[in-house]
């Protein structure tokens, strides 16, 4: 009976401790509000492409090395990917980041469109994703060493998420092979931390060869590599009416030629498809290219393709989304000031919808089953390791992602404070991961359940090189 209540007491105790311990690292980071926001505006104003996050990777770089982590620069064959890293053994806990910008979406941080002159701008939050998420690894670090515990925590640096694909390529290059559980976030326009849910993706830009001539003078001596690209997008485009449901196709011309008296010799254009599975997505892109090669057979032209994305759809993990969720429920949201609240209210008349501050002060409910929009090369990660994710309000509820409004209130003081919820809440999430084991292995027992016994990595993407070059 006395051994009992001395034992009880032991472990009442430890759990004491450690929730203490906690709560300085949370308040500690608290305290460095200013700091991280000032390193997340820095970003925003860099406004870096996909692998062009020179400037970026610095600054996080320079962020981590000052508390003492060990930075691997250019990992996988990418410049701008890194991976930053304290401690040893295990478990090895890792948190995402991210930090490219959108080409075209230049825009000052006030209430009305307006370009800051540049090329690009923060349209998806990513200048707040890579701060963030630094800013948690710093805090689990501190905590480790506050408490004396034992493990590694990794910062992964993720260029280029916007259509470039980085983390399928470090997922290739068995990067997260010794990791135990992944921690990420998205910017967003409400708190909340479901399942994650993501279309798998395959992109390609489908390049068109054919004979120049004169189109008028001698135009049975040309043939025109447009037509290629038409009659590709003509057959494509009948395809939608057989494909599943699901399915999603969207292409842009690239190029179509440069002089209508001309016939064109060459024309690209540059195709997403995606779908909640990926092997119907295999499919539908499998026909896709028998389209653009019977369409280059029929209009005399020859054609090559080259993969440039491809990802996973999600793979959730109900185990530690739990623990995300209720961590995100007791950190809670935050409260305009009187400034930020005349912005949010003009940033919500110019999307003619009403404010609704419910969303950036509570947390949204838990919904098991959320509907996927976009794609994420989160997504291969998840099939790696057990992944959990939140998103939280860095924007007017109502905005979009990829608007003006999304880069404006990313900008200002309403984005850190989004910013700080997530900081926080992946920080808890990762001392609690190192506390308690017993949520890795449930994690690890979900996660193989869910990913079948055979299965196999196999990147959508085939094996080649990162494209470094595709936003030049
Ligand atoms: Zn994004």
């Amino acid at each position: 009976m006395k051994k009992t209540t001395f034992l009880f007491t032991c472990l009442l105790s430890t759990i004491l401790f450690a929730q203490n311990k906690q709560e300085q690292v949370l308040e500690q980071l608290d305290q460095n509000t200013q700091a991280y926001g000032e390193i997340a505006h820095k970003i925003w104003s860099f406004a870096e492409m996909g692998y062009q996050e020179e400037q970026s990777v610095a600054l996080l770089q320079k962020t981590l090395k000052e508390e003492d982590f060990t930075i691997e620069a250019g990992v996988a064959g990418m410049p701008t990917a890194f991976i930053a890293s304290y401690g040893s053994g295990k478990p090895v806990i890792a948190v995402l980041g991210e930090y490219d910008a959108l080409p075209g979406l230049s825009q000052k941080a006030v209430a009305h469109k307006e370009s800051n002159g540049g090329v690009a701008g923060h349209a998806c939050g990513h200048h707040l994703f890579g701060t963030a998420s630094a800013a948690a690894a710093i805090s689990i670090k501190h905590y480790l060493d506050n408490t004396g515990t034992s493990g590694t925590i990794r910062f992964y640096g993720c260029p280029a998420e916007e259509g470039g694909s980085g983390k399928v390529y470090l997922t290739r290059a068995g990067l997260f092979d010794d990791v135990d559980a992944v921690i990420n976030w998205h910017p967003g326009n409400s708190n909340g931390a479901d399942p994650g849910a993501a279309l798998a993706n395959k992109s390609a830009k489908f390049r068109f060869h054919g004979i120049d001539a004169h189109a008028a003078g001698a135009p049975e001596k040309g043939r025109s590599a447009l037509d290629g690209v038409e009659a590709m997008n003509y057959m494509v485009n009948m395809m939608r009416e057989h494909v599943p449901e699901d399915t999603r196709i969207h292409y842009v011309i690239t190029d179509g030629g440069k002089a209508p008296n001309v016939v064109p010799d060459f024309a690209e254009v540059y195709y997403y498809a995606r779908h909640t599975t990926r092997d119907v997505l295999i499919d539908v892109f499998d026909r896709m290219v028998k389209a653009a090669e019977g369409a280059a057979l029929g209009t005399g032209t020859t054609m090559d393709y080259e993969m440039i994305g491809g990802t996973h759809e999600l793979l959730p993990n109900l185990t530690l989304q739990k623990l995300m969720y209720d961590n995100l429920k007791e950190v809670g949201g935050y409260t305009y000031t009187p400034e930020e609240r005349e912005f949010a209210e003009d940033i919500a008349k110019s999307l003619n919808t009403d404010l609704d501050v419910k969303n950036v002060e509570g947390i949204s409910e838990y919904n098991p089953i959320p509907e996927a929009g976009g794609s994420t090369d989160v997504g291969d990660v998840s099939f790696t390791v057990p992944t959990v994710g939140l998103y939280t309000a860095t924007w007017v509820p109502g905005t979009p992602a990829h608007s003006w409004q999304a880069v404006a209130a990313g900008g200002t003081s309403i984005g850190t404070k989004g910013m700080m919820v997530a900081a926080k809440t992946m920080a808890k999430t990762g001392m609690d991961l190192f506390d308690q084991p017993e949520i890795l292995k449930a994690a690890w027992t979900e996660f193989e359940e869910k990913r079948g016994e055979d299965f196999k990595y196999i990147p959508l993407l085939g094996d080649r090189e990162p494209a470094l070059d595709y936003r030049n």
